[in-house]
């Protein structure tokens, strides 16, 4: 289909009644207008839903989309019936309807009048809703969380695996789209192949967020007196603290509310009357603070929230990102203020202890990411959009001062030898290593892995034990993101040598390195260290 600039952005006025077009959006709408498969990365709040809606509205047919959140799912259906005239523009599928509402919706698509068409991937795969799709004009399907496909995102739904197939079925050359906030490397890989859209436009959008200022602090016994102060300090502002449990959110709510905090609770085992009361007090702001697990935020398209606070650290960086990206959606000030301590890396730990092997080994690594995240003295923004797999600099980009490791930088010191004993160290085990047990080899461990290859009869072994396995280690992460070496994550982080890192090896330079934050949890008085 063939459409000019000007025909886009009276589209994107008439429907949405938006003067222009926010990002990628409009080059991603013109792909999908094109009849391409489509593949859409941005952070949340980029925008993504119009990227598919505008389309799907300006083309006949019916844009079929799959969303995992059914409550998203409703709120989406309700803001484009909105903007159109016509209930009918937009339906949900789902087993929640009766036999009356199903055949509206199924007429409203014969009849040419729904544009959009949301539907969770449990009901895409009833061979009654495939037949009945296979019937009608398809204008595209639209994979909405895309990463829910892949086993390395943090959210992963084993029915998405079979969209492909049923793609397949409803209907030949319809084209894809999958759209995702979540940018890792792998998962996008997963993405492209279990959608079978190799090839497919690619459009991604930076993940820096350079007005929002990241910081941890260890957590310590005080946690809860450190956050009250924090609020009073932010005293007015909106904000959110996300904790773990259930029971930790309504313990810590009553505490904040007995400190003359106006504080509500929100999880998802709270009644829907409570929740959708507190929601309503936190966006008119009756309320200034949410304590809140993971449930609350899908959806909430508060601007001005101004600091994330997490009184436990999360189980993923994605999910960190995610959940620290809730902040000042409007461009203005937004402090993430993470309290972190081993112990409760400990602890979701134990959460994973009786998952699949698989699925531990992929926590396992997702977690390690956070502890490389919580203990490092680099810039943390920095740290973030190389996990994205985005390069940055903090001397030229934006937001490169935002985070306390910048603000408030350890000593650095000269550790090119040691730097260059590493990759030795690498180069002659044959890259076969983990962080871990390569830490026991420069430091002279042995276990049973290392016994096992020899690799304790070498001549190597053990070579930098003047230094501790914490030097070694935080040295080891300063390489990786310094783009000298690699994670596998085929084989769940064997550490292999980068091009730059066999060039190390042959012309060693200069590489400062800053001694990573010691968190032992004990010393921890809520100040920055
Ligand atoms: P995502 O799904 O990527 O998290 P949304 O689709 O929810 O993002 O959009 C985030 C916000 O941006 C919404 O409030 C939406 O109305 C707004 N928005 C999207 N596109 C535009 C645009 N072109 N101009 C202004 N606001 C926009």
């Amino acid at each position: 289909m063939s459409i000019s600039k000007s025909d886009l952005h009276s589209s994107l006025k008439k429907y949405f009644g938006f003067g222009k077009f926010k990002g990628l959006q409009e080059d991603v709408v013109e792909s999908i207008l094109s009849g391409n498969n489509t593949f859409v990365i941005m952070p949340t709040g980029g925008g993504k839903s119009l990227c598919y809606q505008l389309p799907a509205l300006m083309q006949e047919g019916t844009a079929i989309v799959v969303s995992p959140l059914i409550a998203l799912m409703k709120n989406q259906v309700d803001a484009i019936r909105g903007i159109s005239n016509e209930e009918g523009v937009a339906h949900v599928l789902n087993s929640s309807l009766n036999k009356t509402e199903i055949k509206r919706v199924k007429e409203d698509i014969q009849n040419g009048i729904t544009k959009l068409l949301y539907v969770a991937p449990e009901s895409l795969t009833k061979e009654e809703n495939v037949e009945f799709l296979r019937s009608v004009k398809v204008s595209f399907m639209a994979i909405d969380e895309a990463h829910c496909i892949s086993e390395w995102g943090h959210d992963f739904r084993p029915e998405y695996r079979n969209l492909k197939h049923i793609i397949g079925r409803i209907g030949d050359n319809i084209p894809i789209i999958g759209l995702t906030a979540t940018a890792t490397p792998k998962v996008q890989e997963d993405i492209i192949k279990n959608l079978g859209i190799a090839g497919a436009k690619t459009f991604k959008a930076s993940f820096n967020r350079p007005n929002l200022y990241y910081e941890v602090r260890p957590k310590s016994k005080t946690v809860d007196a450190d956050i009250i102060r924090f609020i009073k300090q932010n005293q007015g502002k909106s904000g959110i603290v996300y904790c773990l449990s259930r029971k930790r959110v309504e313990e810590l709510a009553q505490v904040l509310q007995v400190n003359g905090i106006k504080a509500v609770p929100y999880h998802a085992g709270l009644d829907a009357k409570s929740r959708s009361l507190y929601q309503d007090q936190f966006l008119m702001e009756d309320v200034d603070v949410v304590v809140a697990t993971i449930a609350f935020g899908m959806g909430i398209d508060k601007p001005d929230v101004r600091f994330v606070i997490h009184h436990d650290i999360p189980k993923s960086i994605e999910s960190y990102y995610q959940e620290t990206g809730r902040a000042g959606r409007d461009g203005g000030e937004g402090h993430c203020l993470a309290f972190y301590a081993y112990k409760d890396i400990e602890k979701l730990e134990k959460f994973m202890s009786g998952k699949p092997v698989a699925e531990q080994e992929i926590g396992q690594a997702l977690l390690q990411e956070v502890v490389a995240f919580a203990e490092t003295s680099i810039s943390r923004r920095k740290f973030i959009l190389h996990y994205f797999g985005e390069e940055f600099d903090n001397e030229t980009g934006e937001g490169g001062n935002m985070d306390d490791n910048v603000r408030h930088p350890k000593k650095k010191h000269e550790a090119k030898d040691d730097v260059k004993l590493l990759l030795e160290t690498i180069e002659s085990t044959n890259e076969k290593y983990k962080s871990k047990d390569l830490v026991h080899v420069i430091t002279g461990k042995e276990n049973a892995l290392i016994n096992s290859h020899k690799t304790n009869e070498q001549a190597f072994f053990g070579k930098g034990k003047e230094k501790d396995k914490k030097y070694w280690m935080a040295l080891l992460r300063q390489v990786l993101v310094a783009g000298l070496l690699k994670k596998d994550i085929e084989t769940y982080g064997v550490i292999k040598l980068m091009d730059a890192g066999k060039d190390f090896i042959k012309k060693p330079e200069s590489f400062m390195m800053t001694e990573d934050h010691i968190f032992d949890g004990e010393q921890a008085d809520g100040t920055i260290i």
